[in-house]
């Protein structure tokens, strides 16, 4: 034990990590390393690892001894590179202090900066400086933020006592004050920490950075990082890394800034250098909303806009930072985004990462990329997430005909449009949310304690913060809709209004009034403005064409009526993967004669009822086989627990009786005989077709002469019939044996005009087991994966809400397996299932259908396991055409 490497050095061009190691250096330690191999301007410093951070959680919270060896062998380095010491009264070095987890969670977790000062320290910054205004900022925002993150001292304290000190010298902006004033705001900070804590703010600098590494590796624990891990699904065993680095400074006054850019626009994609920053500024200035900032390019710039873009402002270091961006993106061949600082006309580079994005900026990107001979096509495809970008993309957006005046504009920080009511916390967000109540989150700004409610929000709107700002990357990650900015709001959480200044004076909307939001171009309108659906780019159907050649896997939808059927053709279904009979009972003018079926006392009676729903079956069957002509539609025969059609109350049931004109007292009878203990386990599926065959025989039947009348009209209709819930090999023999029958007196001599299959779900264990001996006779099979996960785990998944998400919060299980393919259990039975089958018949074709055939991780699972299709709702076969695209590129 023990001899495992856990401090990684970098300066001065070499680095003993590289870009290539996020997982164990965390994305930023990865890209600082590799940003100084690249020889650009990097400040010295090293990387303790993220497996050192689960280590430390794992040992009740102690670092081990060989990090502090290591680390301090490293840091003689950072000295040596920086001409400093750390803690020295006259020479000091100062570190940041920085987390960084593998995937990007921007503002979850802490940093601390100017880390070294103390009331000694200062005073060297002040005679190596001649700047004391600078020295006591630098020690005021240390205090801050180490009483902040390392002591617990709430962060609206210092926030508190600056504005006092603001008020009391009658200034508006952190620049405006002098050292004095900072000197003193830096000593009643001092005193606070020693009020809330008891003790007196540390200075001894060796321990300022011990318990710093300490708070960045505990922040990974901390509440909003776990919830923000939870929605992303990110693995609590990750952990973070801690960067420790040479600070260098941007709040050295005018010569000095800091900075965020995008390598490209992140909301539209466009091949534009983009940016903010802030001249004598330090840190989160720039996202945190305290100035606004201003843009990197004059290009960025609106026409009435007077604010010195970068590119004027300090002409020599746009340039720098402009070669910066062409060298990054050819090396990464991707978008980026970037953190920088200027200190006295230097350079430096403190971030790089790939940057989010919209999702029409991600599709633009990908082919921008092809098109510069950066990427190849099948490399590009996994430059756009199936899960966020491309639904992001399937968002509505104002209806373009509505005559609608907007009430304010914003930043268009993350587009589509949405409405809802107006809620100001994050928290009634969360619990309108819960009621089923769509709500637009109104803030002056927004924090990550917001995380949850953003999420629970159709759209985001802010008062203040730029494109950069926490509520714009958060919502554009999220695939939120989102306007930032938004001068004209005042939000008064008190008095539960927003107020937003118009050319006719003021008007005051309240929690509870509708609001939209669109934040495809900034724009804020009053009431529900209608909103369509998008037109696709040229681009989409380029890149989607690129994805189509690249899969191996099918892709079809799940569709119960025409419409469906139709909607998952437009977004390239190439089949039906799951037609379900029974919402075809549901009807008004069919319930009542399935209602009939379903009481009738015998064989004779039920036929009766069969016969009137026959026609109507045919034809809901010719009108799928019409939309899909030329494509496989599988067909589920009945498969619910029959009692889900009828009455539960003695007053329903008298009520069907007087419809049906049956007497009250049998009807009553007959429904508490459908009565199951445990309906998902009973009376339903295939068992229904083996006790009451005259119901699938009808179902059967309406089928092949829907097929034939199709194939009369020249429409080809290709059905595979499919038997669910299949647990014996003799269930399958049986049914199948009944449909062949069918099938002859129905089509007699014309059998072969119609080609059709006939399969069987593959949902119950047994079937697994059994499947060499089911494909015998099955000629496909359909993983059933909802009930296939109910009975693996032996979850009722109606009943699962009360303990499943406690069991994903405590991290018993990472993802819900209704939602997400359980790869290891229940992918298990696919797997053996699959090569069963195939073991007896070669050629079977094997698909999924469920929750999971369009969730990304289940449908790599499904190439990798070797299926010849996944099915999904019609509005997720973009989604998972792509993900199949992008497991069959990672497999090569
Ligand atoms: P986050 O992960 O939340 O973006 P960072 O660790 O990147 O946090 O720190 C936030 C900001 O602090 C950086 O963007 C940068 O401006 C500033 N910063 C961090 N380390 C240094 C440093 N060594 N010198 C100067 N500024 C720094
Ligand atoms: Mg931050
Ligand atoms: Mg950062």
């Amino acid at each position: 034990m023990g001899g495992e490497r856990a401090v990684y050095f970098f300066g001065k061009g070499a680095a003993d990590g590289d870009g290539s190691m996020r997982e164990l250096l965390g994305g930023k330690g990865a890209g600082l390393a590799e940003m100084t191999r690249l020889g650009l301007p990097v400040p010295p410093g090293f990387t303790i690892t993220t497996a050192e951070c689960i280590r430390y959680y794992d040992a009740g919270r102690v670092l081990r001894s060989e990090v502090q060896t290591q680390a301090d062998a490293a840091m003689a380095r950072v000295e040596a590179c920086m001409g400093r010491r750390f803690g020295d009264a006259e020479n000091p070095l100062l570190v940041s202090v920085r987390s960084g987890a593998r995937a990007s969670m921007p503002g979850m977790m802490d940093t601390v900066l100017n880390l070294g000062l103390n009331d000694t320290t200062v005073q060297a910054l002040v005679r190596q400086t001649g700047n004391p205004r600078f020295a006591w900022d630098s020690y005021r925002r240390f205090v801050h933020m180490f009483g902040d993150v390392v002591l617990g001292v709430d962060h609206e304290e210092f926030e508190h006592i600056l504005a006092e000190a603001k008020r009391e010298r009658g200034v508006n902006l952190d620049t405006q004050l002098d050292a004095g004033d900072l000197e003193r705001i830096t000593g009643l900070y001092k005193e606070r920490v020693r009020a809330r804590t008891g003790a007196d703010f540390p200075e001894d600098p060796r321990q300022q950075l011990w318990t710093a590494i300490q708070a960045v590796f505990g922040s990974w624990f901390n509440d909003r990082a776990a919830s923000y891990r939870r929605m992303n699904r990110i693995p609590h065993d990750w952990g973070t890394a801690a960067n420790v680095q040479a600070m260098v400074f941007g709040n050295m006054g005018d010569d000095s800034a800091t900075g965020v850019a995008f390598t490209r626009d992140p909301s539209t994609g466009e091949n534009r250098f983009y940016g903010e920053y802030l001249l004598n500024a330090q840190g989160e200035d720039v996202v945190a909303g305290i100035r606004t900032p201003c843009p990197l390019t004059v290009a960025q710039k609106e026409p009435d806009e007077d604010v010195p873009a970068l590119e004027e402002a300090m002409p020599a270091m746009f340039r720098e930072l402009s070669d910066i961006r062409t060298r990054l993106e050819a090396h990464y061949k991707d978008m980026l985004d970037l953190e920088f600082t200027i200190e006295r006309g230097r350079l430096w580079m403190l971030q790089t990462r790939s940057g989010k994005r919209t999702g029409v900026a991600a599709l633009r990107i990908a082919t921008d990329l092809v098109r510069d001979g950066l990427l190849d096509e099948r490399k590009a495809l996994l430059r756009v997430d199936p899960d966020v970008h491309l639904d992001q993309l399937l968002h509505p957006m104002i209806d373009p005909h509505a005559k609608v005046e907007p009430l304010a504009k914003g930043l268009n920080a993350s587009p589509g449009a949405s409405s809802g009511e107006i809620v100001l916390t994050a928290e009634a967000a969360v619990h309108a949310a819960r009621d089923g109540r769509k709500v637009v989150l109104v803030r002056t700004e927004t924090s990550p304690e917001d995380i949850e409610g953003m999420a629970a929000a159709r759209a985001i709107l802010t008062a203040r913060g730029g494109r950069t700002s926490h509520a714009a990357v958060v919502a554009r990650g999220m695939g939120k809709v989102c306007v930032a900015g938004c001068g004209a709001l005042t939000v008064d959480g008190r008095a539960g209004t927003a107020t937003f200044e118009t050319t006719h004076g003021p008007v005051v909307l309240r929690t509870g009034d509708a609001i939209t939001v669109d934040g495809t171009n900034g724009f804020v309108y009053r009431g529900h403005v209608p909103t369509v659906d998008p037109e696709l780019s040229s681009d989409y159907d380029l890149f989607m064409g690129w994805a189509d050649r690249a899969r191996r896997m099918h892709v079809r939808a799940n569709a119960d009526t025409p419409q469906d059927a139709a909607a998952g053709r437009k977004f390239g279904a190439e089949g039906i993967g799951l037609c379900r009979t029974e919402h075809m009972f549901f009807g008004d003018e069919r319930l009542p004669w399935v209602r009939r079926m379903i009481l009738a006392v015998d064989e004779t009676e039920r036929r009766a009822a069969l016969a009137q729903l026959a026609p109507m079956q045919k034809s809901d069957f010719e009108g799928i086989f019409t939309a899909m002509d030329g494509l496989p539609v599988t067909i589920r025969l009945l498969d619910p627990p029959l009692h889900e059609f009828v009455p539960h109350t003695r007053e329903e049931s008298d009520v069907l009786a007087s419809e049906l004109q049956m007497e009250p007292d049998a009807v009553w009878r007959r429904c508490q005989a459908l009565r199951e203990m445990n309906p998902m386990l009973g009376h339903r599926g295939c068992r229904l077709g083996i006790t009451f065959p005259e119901i699938y025989e009808m179902q059967a039947q309406a089928i092949f002469e829907a097929a034939h009348a199709a194939h009369a009209r020249g429409v080809h209709a290709v059905p595979e019939i499919m038997l669910p819930l299949v647990g014996t090999t003799e269930e399958f023999r049986r049914l199948r044996a009944l449909i062949l029958r069918v099938a002859t007196t129905v089509l007699g001599a014309e059998r072969d005009k119609v080609p059709f299959l006939i399969g069987t779900m593959i949902e119950v264990p047994r079937a697994a087991l059994v499947a060499d001996r089911i494909a015998d006779e099955a000629e496909f099979f359909s993983f059933g994966t909802n009930d296939l996960t109910q009975l693996v785990f032996g979850y009722s998944r109606d009943d699962a809400g009360v303990f499943l998400p406690a069991y994903v919060d405590q991290g018993i299980l990472t993802r819900d397996p209704f939602q997400s393919l359980d790869l290891e259990g229940v992918g298990q039975m696919v797997a053996m299932g699959t090569e069963r089958g195939r073991a007896t018949r070669p050629d079977l074709k094997v698909g999924i259908c469920g929750e999971h055939g369009g969730d990304p991780a289940s449908v790599e699972f499904c190439h990798r396991t070797g299926l010849d299709y996944v099915s999904c709702s019609p509005f997720r076969v973009p989604v998972a055409r792509l993900a199949a695209a992008q497991a069959a590129v990672r497999a090569t």
